[in-house]
């Protein structure tokens, strides 16, 4: 069936418990009739929460109704009220041999590249912080009751290891010893974003040794379209705020705090890629289209903040999410109106069409083979 003019996609809502409760969130608007937690609306083919599409009188999965979204990215809007936990997801070479020793675990054998553009202000933790930062925080009262005297001699003359034996370290310490680490935590301990963030995570986690990490890793801010890019063997950890997260198609994902789920010391140790961090930045904008290509990914995004978004010759198909938007689709003499938060497909079977933007915001994801 060849689609002819915009289609209204019907997304997968996911409600893990970090979720928003309240309906003020994107995640909510795009589910009118749920209930909460918000955390997550999936627009893409994976077969855990496929999006689909209202094709005339039909409804189709979205990869039916556009062959682009085959095996290929997957994005999400993200709700985020308390932080995720603290994850790496394996490069491609370790995803390979976790998948084939753990299937249950890591269910495929590829890497997960993943990025986010900020809805609201957002925060995460992202890549580890410099090795002399590490190796200063080692002297906090909190570490004394997890970290050896021989990795505090390392502090002085870090080698190459040093952060992976760090980690090791906390990993592998015991309830007993992590329990007391967060003792000494200050309760009211500093002014700083970290310290604020920190206290927050303890009152959803109280004895976990993620808050630890937050002196291992960095705490990234994201302004309202700013872009953050986490490439398989970074950790990262969502903390708050409204995100478009866009990943390639893997659930493979190694955890090691602010989790009650199990740690899995070795897989989080060899998923992690020691040399590799994550990247903030802006995107490229031109006449009110910001748009976000990733090197090592599949997949780009562009967000419309005003005017018009002008496609002559469709090659792609896109997902569109309007966000608090007015506007229309224009496809020849016909028009479409937009409104409100709710997301279409506009396949690349089109002919040529534009986006018209009044208010609020568009944002546009699609493959790139
Ligand atoms: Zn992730």
């Amino acid at each position: 069936m060849e689609i002819t003019e915009p289609c209204r996609v019907s997304p997968a809502l996911q409600q893990y418990a970090w979720g928003r409760q309240a309906p003020d969130c994107f995640v909510a608007k795009l589910f009118e009739t749920s209930r909460g937690p918000y955390a997550e609306a999936w627009l893409g083919a994976h077969l855990n929460g496929p999006a689909y599409v209202k094709v005339g009188s039909s409804i189709l999965p979205l990869a039916e109704a556009a062959a682009d979204f085959t095996n290929s990215a997957l994005a999400k809007v993200l709700a985020v009220a308390q932080p995720l936990s603290i994850q790496v997801h394996p490069p491609a070479d370790v995803a390979k041999q976790l998948h084939a020793a753990d299937p249950e675990n890591f269910p495929d054998p590829f890497a997960k590249h993943e990025a986010v553009v900020a809805l609201t202000p957002f925060y995460a933790l992202s890549g580890w912080r410099p090795v002399a930062e590490i190796a200063q925080a080692l002297t906090l009262p909190q570490f004394g009751p997890v970290i050896t005297d021989e990795i505090r001699g390392q502090a002085a003359s870090p080698g190459p290891n040093f952060v992976k034996e760090v980690v090791r370290r906390l990993l592998s310490a015991t309830p007993t010893q992590i329990a007391e680490a967060i003792e000494a935590i200050p309760q009211d301990g500093g002014t700083s974003k970290v310290d604020r963030w920190l206290q927050a995570a303890r009152s959803w986690y109280p004895n976990d040794v993620g808050l630890l990490f937050f002196y291992l890793l960095q705490l990234r801010k994201l302004d309202v379209g700013d872009v953050l890019e986490t490439p398989a063997g970074v950790p990262h950890a969502y903390l708050h705020g409204e995100c478009l997260e866009v990943m390639a198609p893997s659930d493979n994902v190694a955890r090691c705090g602010l989790t009650p789920k199990h740690i899995d010391c070795d897989a989080f140790l060899s998923s992690c890629d020691w040399g590799k961090t994550s990247t903030a930045g802006s995107p490229v904008e031109e006449d009110g289209v910001k748009r976000y290509t990733f090197a090592a990914a599949p997949f780009c995004i562009e967000m419309l903040e005003r005017g018009a978004l002008i496609d002559k010759n469709p090659t792609r198909s896109r997902v569109v999410v309007a966000l608090d938007a007015s506007g229309e689709f224009v496809v020849g003499d016909q028009r479409f109106p937009l409104h409100g938060t709710e997301s279409w497909l506009l396949a690349s079977s089109l002919p040529e069409h534009h986006i018209d933007l009044d208010r609020g915001k568009v944002a546009c994801f699609s493959a790139r083979s």
